[in-house]
């Protein structure tokens, strides 16, 4: 938990505590919480943390490439903490997202007639479904 916490003090962040708690929370977190979920956490350790500070605080560390936005959900918009190149796939039901680490690069390529007009340089396969506990 330290190691996350301290790979943010070389970007630059001043750490207050409530950034703490919003990095505690996020740290290894594999739940693809919303902003709001975030908040909702944060704000029983700090009472007095605004929405704006968390927004705030989520858009920084996206921009900074140190959280990854999953847009998998047309509804609202989910964080990942982990940047490492990875899928989603969402239930229909819940609204689960789960992590799909397969590197599909070598499958999935564009027809000619796109495929000319710019290097592909990454991809993200979202995948719809109903997750095995809904199934039931
Ligand atoms: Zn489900
Ligand atoms: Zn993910």
């Amino acid at each position: 938990m330290e190691d996350f916490i301290s790979k943010f003090r070389g970007l630059g962040f001043k750490l207050t505590p409530q950034r703490i708690a919003i990095l505690t929370f996020l740290d290894g977190n594999t739940g693809h919480p919303t902003a709001e979920e975030i908040f909702a956490a944060v704000r029983q350790e700090y009472p007095t943390v605004s929405f704006a500070t968390v927004y705030n605080t989520l858009q920084a560390l996206s921009d900074r490439g140190q959280l990854t936005e999953v847009t998998i959900d047309p509804e609202r918009k989910h964080f990942d903490p982990n940047t490492d190149p990875h899928h989603h796939a969402m239930c229909s039901e819940c609204e689960k997202i789960v992590d799909v680490f397969v590197d599909y690069s070598e499958t999935l390529s564009l027809p000619d007639t796109v495929s000319g007009e710019f290097n592909v340089t990454g991809n993200h396969v979202e995948f719809y479904g109903v997750c095995g506990d809904c199934a039931e």
